[in-house]
């Protein structure tokens, strides 16, 4: 832990910063490049050694402290709950998929219609943060798998891209969390995910680009087969349902 804010890292040789502006560069590049890392969001050992109340009081004062240094004016009636909502929006809402105590509990049912198709839900909304800078990906998702004979409700399809889009994300990392998950609980290899996404840090900052979109897929098991993959390639294709 460094002293305060200001000190620099020093190498081992006490010589040159570590800050220096290459190392600064690297870093703006793995977060342009979207390096992502594993499969396995990186968490610390001891992340859920202290309680969502303790963790909010923390981010607020280091948040208040954030603002602060940018210059703004803390005792001006718009900004001053600012810091407390942000880090009670970060614990509780956008990062709550961090913490397994938050994950979905998916109840499994026997497959009684003997429905032996595929199942896809499409369209599911996704609204995640990329890890590299903290802004949104916003997109959607479109899952399904083959039963084994066990289903689960539909909603809770849902509930598990939710969680796991909020949490620091990449793309890739989240559509192989999702896949990882719906073989995990419906104990099968056959599922597939897409997600297709837009990117704030593509389109606010960095190379500007307001149109792009990032697709990322993961095909399992029966999904691997040419035929079904574009089956349900075809089903995400199709016009969404009218209401
Ligand atoms: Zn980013």
């Amino acid at each position: 832990m460094k002293p305060n804010g200001t000190s620099l890292n020093t190498r081992s040789n006490g010589h040159h910063p570590t800050y220096n502006m290459l190392d600064e560069l690297t870093v703006d590049e793995i977060g342009d490049e979207h390096v992502g890392s594993s499969i396995d969001t990186p968490l610390r050992a001891d992340a859920f050694d202290i309680s969502d109340d303790t963790k909010i009081e923390l981010i607020e004062d280091h948040f208040r402290e954030i603002l602060n240094i940018l210059g703004l004016d803390l005792t001006d009636d718009s900004l001053k709950g600012t810091p407390r909502r942000v880090a009670k929006m970060y614990v509780k809402e956008i990062f709550s998929g961090l913490n397994p105590a938050n994950k979905p509990k998916a109840a499994l049912f026997e497959n009684k219609y003997q429905y032996n198709e595929m199942l896809v839900e499409k369209g599911i909304t996704v609204h995640s943060h990329c890890e590299h800078h903290l802004v949104p990906i916003i997109g959607r998702a479109h899952v399904a798998y083959i039963s084994s004979g066990k289903v689960i409700g539909l909603s809770k399809l849902n509930r598990i891209v939710q969680y796991y889009a909020k949490r620091p994300q990449v793309q890739e990392r989240l559509t192989e969390q999702i896949a990882h998950e719906l073989k995990e609980v419906l104990q099968t290899e056959d599922v597939a995910v897409i997600i297709d996404a837009r990117h704030l840090c593509v389109s606010m900052r960095g190379v500007q680009d307001v149109n792009s979109s990032t697709v990322t897929a993961h095909y399992g098991g029966k999904f691997k087969d040419d035929a079904t993959r574009q089956e349900f390639l075809r089903h995400v294709s199709e016009p969404t349902a009218a209401l």
